[in-house]
């Protein structure tokens, strides 16, 4: 049998048809069932292009006469304008007119499709799919699925991809506007004379390194994420952490980066914030530039990283000495206790009192004398971070936040998963930066929004929350 799939558009009474696809199906097989994928893109790109081309047909009647006199505009030349859109490309008419005599002033022509086309290669929605997936996966990867399961255009290739995701991306940092004076931010004082606002807000910062292109090294990256402990008010619900990343050697605004964050979180003016890092020298320097009237904490989840490390070299020792193997993890037990209760000098006594067993036995036994080496640097790293380490366990009584990177770490989330999986990935400044802004939106689910305002009809709100509930 023969399926021809037509498209009927009706039309102040009348009707106008296009036959888009023709199915042939003989004999009945689980891959012979309905529609193949190549079929399905096939027909709805011929869809698509009857439908586009019936739409400026009827704009460019509606615009025909003069609003002014009633007259009707003389053309000058056809003309067409090939626009890219999820369902293929798609060539409408784009006529030259000429202007009405009863104008004086202005051009002699005008193109009338200019008003809603504004020259855009594009369709918003097929900008929207290739951001949002290259800011998940690779821009070849990208291609491949949109190709493989859209009749999108034959010449989209990683290179469209990463300039139409770089277009995006310009016009969210234009958006941005200019970077915030360091006076901004609440000093204590401003804090305790305003009313309290919602619970602290706490800002995790981490550092990672990328790639750079023309064999120049490596360059850092800085990824962030913001969590709002609790609202004051009953009732009110707790927003959803946010994470936010930039290239710091290239980004003019970072300081208006990480408020616009908080801001979209509830942050108010007298809001108090607390920064939480892995200790090192360079990310206490951004967190100092980003919000000079910060609280500086050390994550607790870097803490336990680095006791989780060295609990796994003691399984070394412990294979080779079982009794001091199982007298050194008792005591790594119980430096992870007296930390997480902010006792730093108990820690530290306790962590040279772990040295000194160690170096007992530390020159018959390689496995002490590395062990040793790293309880060597957390003592380090404990004393140099002193200052930055709290009670954390008062802090998590009081639902307070203590770490930010509760799952996996913040650079792993919003860097290492795009940026370094393959090593021969390699980015710019820019690039990397760019790709970071579309990123951080896509995690925090707000890309669809920013589209949103910027095509007011662009996947209308209502209509996803109605489909969401059905699915639910
Ligand atoms: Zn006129």
């Amino acid at each position: 049998m023969t399926f021809r799939v037509e498209v009927v558009c009706l039309h102040e009474g009348g009707e106008q048809r296009c036959s888009v696809a023709e199915l042939d199906r003989a004999e009945l097989v689980l891959e012979t069932l309905g529609l193949s994928v190549a079929e399905g893109k096939s027909t709805l790109h011929g869809i698509q292009e009857f439908v586009a081309v019936q739409q400026v047909i009827e704009d460019l009647r509606r615009r025909r006469v003069c609003p002014n006199c009633g007259r009707r505009y003389h053309s000058k030349d056809a003309g067409t304008h090939t626009i890219k859109t999820v369902f293929g490309a798609v060539e409408v008419p784009n006529p030259r007119w000429e202007s009405c005599p009863c104008q004086t002033e202005g051009p002699r022509t005008f193109r009338p499709a200019t008003v809603w086309l504004q020259e855009a290669p594009t369709s918003p929605e097929l900008l929207y799919l290739e951001t949002k997936w290259a800011s998940l996966i690779p821009f070849e990867k990208v291609v491949d699925l949109l190709k493989e399961v859209l009749p999108v255009a034959e010449a989209t290739n990683s290179q469209t991809v990463r300039e139409h995701l770089h277009a995006v991306a310009e016009r969210i940092e234009q958006e941005l506007g200019e970077e915030r004076p360091p006076r901004d931010f609440a000093t204590v004082e401003s804090i305790a004379e305003l009313p309290l606002p919602d619970g602290p807000m706490t800002v995790g910062i981490d550092g990672g390194y990328v790639r750079a292109a023309h064999k120049q090294g490596n360059f850092e990256v800085i990824a962030g994420r913001s969590v709002v402990a609790f609202r004051r008010e009953e009732g009110d619900s707790v927003p959803p952490p946010k994470c936010f990343g930039f290239v710091q050697t290239y980004d003019q605004k970072p300081r208006q980066r990480i408020w616009e964050v908080m801001k979209s979180q509830g942050m108010q003016e007298n809001q108090q914030v607390v920064f939480m890092s892995d200790g090192g020298e360079d990310l206490r320097q951004v967190q100092e530039y980003l919000h000079p009237n910060g609280e500086h904490l050390l994550d607790w989840f870097h803490i336990t990283m680095r006791l989780t490390v060295l609990q796994q070299q003691v399984k070394t020792l412990q294979a080779d000495r079982p009794d001091e193997g199982s007298a050194s993890s008792k005591q790594i037990v119980s430096i992870k206790h007296l930390l997480w209760h902010g006792n730093v000098d108990e820690a530290l006594d306790r962590t040279d009192n772990l040295l000194m067993d160690l170096a007992l036995i530390g020159r018959q036994s390689a496995p002490a004398e590395k062990l040793a080496a790293g309880i060597s640097d957390l003592r380090t790293y404990i004393g140099n971070n002193r200052g930055s380490i709290p009670n954390y366990g008062e802090r998590y009584r009081q639902g307070e936040t203590i770490s930010t990177a509760f799952v996996e770490s913040t650079i792993n989330q919003v860097v290492s998963r795009r940026f370094v999986k393959k090593q021969q990935m390699q980015w710019t400044l820019k690039g990397a930066h760019l790709l970071l802004q579309t990123r951080t939106k896509v995690l925090n689910n707000e890309l669809e929004d920013v589209f949103r305002r910027w095509f007011p009809r662009f996947r209308p709100k209502a209509q996803t929350d109605s489909s969401e509930q059905k699915a639910a």
